[in-house]
């Protein structure tokens, strides 16, 4: 049993040294536990916040254990009635080859209904997130301008896609033409801007003649000082991930731009607010629904990135905060 423990807490930018592959044996599962072996891993940018030791939402990863991160799993061996050799189910069991469970918490996948892989992805966590975030806290009208950041992976792709469903002018942000290409021709975004540009907030202003009125929050940092001038009063902001700032180790430098933010809430009456997608659980299945129906009926597309190897997971993490993966980020381990 190959597992990854993170190995150290990184100040800043992680690193391969944060992290260990260790050898074990195989656990036994008891009286009413079920074995689980990994198929494919999830990599997603909060397990940057689960590295480090700084108050958050959820608990750290202890140095030693091994990282936290959602699976596709096989049913290896079943001691719970419930649950078959060869059942797959999605679990939190860990960048692992082998968990044990009680069952607790599974959901499970049937393979004749979409790809496993999409149970992590557009109908998993990610699109969930994407679909509560936007129709809660964003709720989009008609000929309204969304504009959303990290728009070629798998939150930002699917907020884009449901806005364009219900009828706004939608704007990507993504790094690189390659990116931003996909979101025009492949996924009918009115337009995309490349945020490694040389002007984004003037390319911005330009793809959003009629101001911003619902900016989907992936990113923070430089995109969000572009989008903050643009907004139109009574602008709604679900604030879903900062990633630009995930491995900042300190507050950037100039002036303090607290006032210029609150005197924009104020008066442009604007409603932000974060949130985490379990805030949302009692979604569940509308969103199944939904996004069963667009994806049958080819109205939302998806796209993965997947990587071979438990071993390669660090590399391909630490790369997923820099934009070097294209798509929902998935490892293949088994
Ligand atoms: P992605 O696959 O989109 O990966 C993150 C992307 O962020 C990178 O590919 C990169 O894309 C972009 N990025 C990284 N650094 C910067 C930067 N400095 N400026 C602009 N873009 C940057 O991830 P997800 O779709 O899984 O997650 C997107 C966001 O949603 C994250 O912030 C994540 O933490 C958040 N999230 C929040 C949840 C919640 O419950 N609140 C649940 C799930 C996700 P590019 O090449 O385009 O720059």
């Amino acid at each position: 049993n190959r597992r990854i423990v993170l190995a150290s807490r990184p100040h800043g930018e992680p690193n391969a040294a944060h992290f260990r592959l260790e050898e074990g044996r195989v656990p036994t599962p008891r009286e009413g536990e079920i074995l689980l072996r990994t198929r494919w891993l999830s990599l997603d940018p909060y397990m940057r916040g689960r590295m480090s030791a700084a108050k958050s939402y959820a608990e750290p990863v202890a140095i030693g254990e091994p990282m936290t991160g959602e699976t596709v799993a096989e049913v290896a061996a079943s001691n719970n009635p419930d649950f078959q050799v060869r059942d797959l189910v999605t679990a939190f069991s860990g960048w692992q080859d082998y968990a044990v469970s009680t069952g607790k918490g599974l959901r499970r996948v049937d393979p004749a209904l979409a790809p496993p892989t999409t149970a992590l992805g557009i109908l998993g966590m990610p699109g969930m997130t994407a679909y509560t975030g936007l129709l809660t806290i964003g709720r989009p009208k008609p000929g309204e301008t969304v504009v959303v950041a990290a728009a070629a992976g798998p939150v930002g792709s699917l907020v884009g896609q449901i806005a364009k469903i219900k009828g706004a002018h939608v704007v990507g942000i993504a790094g690189g033409p390659e990116k931003c290409a996909y979101l025009t021709e492949e996924l009918g975004f009115d337009s995309a801007v490349d945020h490694r540009g040389d002007d984004l907030p003037g390319a911005l202003a330009a793809a959003c003649p009629k101001g911003i009125d619902v900016y989907f929050e992936n990113v923070g940092g430089a995109v969000f000082e572009a989008v903050m001038p643009l907004l139109n009063d009574f602008a709604r902001m679900p604030v879903c991930g900062l990633v630009a700032g995930y491995n900042a180790t300190e507050l950037p430098e100039g002036p303090d731009r607290t006032p210029i933010l609150m005197r924009a809430i104020l008066t442009k009456r604007l409603h932000l607010q974060g949130f985490i997608v379990w805030d949302f659980a009692d979604q569940a299945p509308a969103f199944q629904r939904d996004i069963s129906d667009w994806l049958r009926a080819g109205r939302v597309k998806y796209r993965e990135d997947i990587v071979d190897g438990l071993e390669n997971a660090p590399e391909a993490f630490i790369g997923m905060l820099r934009g070097r993966n294209f798509g929902k980020l998935v490892v293949r381990v088994a």
